[in-house]
């Protein structure tokens, strides 16, 4: 594995491949890496060609100042993660790289998909994501490049900047990878205290929960299913974890985001919850059977 720092090395490097007849599977990260994103530099490796891996902690996508200052970092060990799971390129430039002196442009996907959830509790977030996005992938020109179904409206996100600008890459979904408990792997939850870490089991908790009283709510013959849910999961948290904080618990579209009232096939329950001062976000499927 290569690593490279500049975007004319890396366009070289992707030339080169190129040239060799492979093509190109790209996974986007901001290091920190654990099993989820070896997970999709895996399923890259598996879809074939040349696997290009960016770490790149982008400053513009974070809202607070201090969660940019507290992002946990450490390239040497991404570096080997990296090479063990079947990366061909790491690509890590210095912000300086991306945003040289006298940057200027961004690249923004407007409307709901992006003013609900996350957009709404972290203003500007997602112009940070569709623009750095938008650059690596100007950057690395991939065939594919693979996203966490983790932080589902951010894949909903880049699918939607991709088809608009018909950008030519293929956006790959990759399922969320848990810890033994449940909780969803996050570069955040190396954050959490003992205690909290212990209290943090209750997000995957509630998004188990979600399917089985959507299954009594059902049964019931309930028709608004999606705000009951809604009002069962926030009394659910305070009871089981009093000093949480959730920024939404939400029954949404899984392909609009809005809420949704009846539920006659699927939804996406969507939680932010901050525990133990780190906010964890985390989603399911569930089914109407
Ligand atoms: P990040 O480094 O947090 O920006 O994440 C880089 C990519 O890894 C994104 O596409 C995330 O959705 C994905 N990812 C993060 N955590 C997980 C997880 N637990 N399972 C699967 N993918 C994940």
């Amino acid at each position: 594995m290569e690593k490279l720092t500049t975007v004319g090395s890396v366009r070289f490097k992707v030339r080169e491949a190129r040239a060799q007849g492979h093509t190109i599977g790209f996974v986007p990260t901001m290091g920190a890496l654990h099993e989820g994103h070896l997970s999709l530099i895996r399923q890259a490796k598996a879809d074939g060609g040349t696997v290009v891996v960016s770490v790149f902690v982008n400053p513009t996508q974070f809202n607070d100042p201090k969660d940019l200052e507290k992002y946990p970092r450490d390239l040497a060990r991404d570096a080997a993660l990296c090479e063990e799971a079947g990366a061909d390129l790491l690509f890590a430039p210095e912000a300086s790289e991306v945003y040289p002196e006298g940057y200027a442009a961004k690249v923004l996907v407007e409307g709901p998909l992006t003013r609900l959830l996350e957009g709404y509790f972290r203003p500007g977030h997602f112009d940070g994501v569709t623009t750095v996005v938008a650059k690596l992938f100007n950057m690395v020109q991939p065939d594919r490049a693979y996203f966490g179904e983790k932080d589902w409206q951010q894949l909903q996100v880049v699918k939607k900047m991709v088809r608009d600008l018909d950008m030519p890459v293929t956006v790959v979904p990759g399922p969320t990878v848990r810890e033994p408990d449940g909780l969803a792997m996050s570069s955040r939850n190396v954050r959490l205290s003992e205690e909290g870490r212990k209290k943090a089991k209750v997000v995957p908790y509630l998004l188990d929960t979600a399917q089985d009283l959507l299954d009594s709510a059902s049964r019931e013959m309930l028709t608004d299913q999606g705000p009951v849910l809604r009002q069962w999961l926030m009394t659910l948290l305070e009871s089981n974890a009093p000093d949480a904080k959730a920024d939404y618990i939400a029954v949404v579209d899984p392909d609009t985001l809005f809420d949704v009232d009846e539920i006659t096939d699927r939804a996406l329950v969507t939680v932010a919850v901050h525990i133990d001062g780190v906010r964890l976000i985390d989603n399911r499927i569930i089914v109407r059977r």
